[in-house]
């Protein structure tokens, strides 16, 4: 496959931007190459500047819900665009948006609307210091939340991926503020409570940990953090970035929780809710979201937040998530997974399928996944000469060993044909 014109771009951008990209896991170097430049879209298939056509695994990390270009996010869009993209005022779109998440995630309040993920972490851990007036935060291992100070002690995704276990330019103050314990692992927690638990402002984790790759919460690790944090007045801060409106109508929470009839105090939302746009956001219980300004005098802002075309295209997405496609997109991945699990079995290629609610991701090694250390246990050449195959076959995986698959509502019959018979052979390749 001639991927040449990507990699004149690549060699192009390296110049004027650090290592030719925005973000670092696209940059390729888990698995070697260079990254592939798409010039568009269209459901479930990618087409580079190449010319070459690719199943899409990656879904811009999760907000490609519907697939690329849906026509109705399409048509929306443009619609708001045509009458400017942003006032720096309130909008009619962020407000019909508020009230979506509301209606799926009823433990929500209040929605504040901010342009990453990232942002709504760190809006977080401003409430939760403020809410309950102590410093420390707690995270797990292999748990990622953004790139705020605060959080990117031994996190996932691009840090696992590149091996980094914490960043340069964190202070040494703002790391011990933050404690980090191993995923899945309630002794650890109840020790740190009773030593500390009256220090801790709140628990941050990850609805579903999908960016070690995915690692699902034993049963009852979740209600769990609930009950240990109320019991010592600390908040617990679900991030549900990653499977909010994407694992069901009302987030993980929405599947679990909600039933069982516990809630966090916070959680934060971006991806899906964006549709593919910039936007994200902190939601939660009145009292502590009537802490932000202008009401309360927790600081948060942004020039572009609630920004109408991000909002719309939120919405719209949102309103086209319907049970039907839920089911759909549980299906798709289950099948998915199952596809490629017996292509590398019968490849005799160690390997682990891990899913939960329709995230799931493939660990290239013989064992049970529950951490971040067992997670980076896992043959990353093996996943590498795997990835290769596939990108060769037609299929673009995330370029990294610890990052979860997704589907799209577009992925159908045809595209789970053209991944099994891509499989078949990237199995052979990473067996060799
Ligand atoms: N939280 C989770 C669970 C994530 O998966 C991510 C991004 O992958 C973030 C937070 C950060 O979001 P963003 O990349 O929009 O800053």
């Amino acid at each position: 496959m001639n991927r040449s014109t990507s990699e004149q771009w690549h060699e192009r951008a390296k110049l004027s931007v650090p290592g030719g990209v925005s973000s670092p896991v696209r940059a390729f170097r888990a698995v070697g190459g260079h990254p592939v430049y798409f010039s568009s879209g269209a459901g479930a298939w990618v087409t580079d500047v190449d010319g070459n056509e690719y199943v899409d695994m990656v879904g811009s990390w999760g907000p490609m819900i519907l697939g690329h270009a849906h026509p109705a996010v399409v048509d929306a869009v443009a619609d708001v665009v045509r009458h400017s993209s942003s006032f720096g005022a309130p909008s009619s779109a962020e407000t019909l948006l508020a009230e979506e998440i509301r209606a799926r995630v009823p433990a929500v309040d209040r929605v504040r609307f901010v342009s990453s993920g990232t942002e709504s972490v760190m809006t977080a851990v401003r409430l939760a210091r403020a809410a309950t007036g102590r410093d420390l935060i707690v995270k797990f291992a292999g748990c990622y939340h953004g790139h705020m100070d605060a959080l990117l002690v031994q996190a996932g995704s691009g840090v696992a991926t590149l091996g980094l276990p914490n960043s340069p330019g964190v202070t040494a103050g703002t790391a011990a503020d933050t404690i980090v314990l191993p995923y899945n692992d309630q002794e650890a927690v109840e020790r740190l409570f009773a030593e500390h638990g009256a220090r801790i402002a709140a628990v941050f984790t990850e609805a579903i940990p999908a960016n070690m790759g995915v690692v699902p919460p034993r049963h009852g690790f979740n209600e769990f953090l609930r009950d240990i944090t109320a019991r010592h007045g600390s908040l617990f801060v679900f991030d549900e970035v990653m499977t909010g409106f994407r694992v069901g109508r009302g987030g993980w929470w929405g599947e679990t929780g909600m039933q069982a009839g516990w809630a966090p105090d916070l959680f934060t939302f971006g991806k899906v809710i964006g549709g593919g746009y910039p936007l994200a956001a902190v939601g939660g219980r009145a009292e502590v979201m009537d802490q932000l300004a202008p009401l309360g005098a927790v600081y948060q802002a942004g020039t572009l937040s609630g920004n109408p075309v991000a909002a719309t295209a939120g919405l719209v997405t949102l309103q086209h998530c319907t049970d039907d496609v839920y089911r759909h997109l549980h299906a798709s991945a289950a099948q998915v997974g199952r596809i490629v699990s017996e292509a590398l079995s019968a490849a005799g290629v160690p390997h682990r399928l891990q899913s939960e609610g329709g995230l799931f991701s493939i660990f290239f090694g013989p064992d049970e996944v529950s951490d971040f250390s067992e997670a980076a246990k896992q043959d990353e050449a093996a996943f590498a000469r795997f990835f290769n195959a596939m990108l060769d076959e037609g299929v673009s995986l995330p370029p990294s060993a610890y990052e979860a698959w997704f589907v799209s509502a577009a992925h159908g019959d045809r595209e789970l044909d053209h991944i099994a018979r891509a499989a078949a052979t990237a199995a052979r390749s990473a067996a060799s």
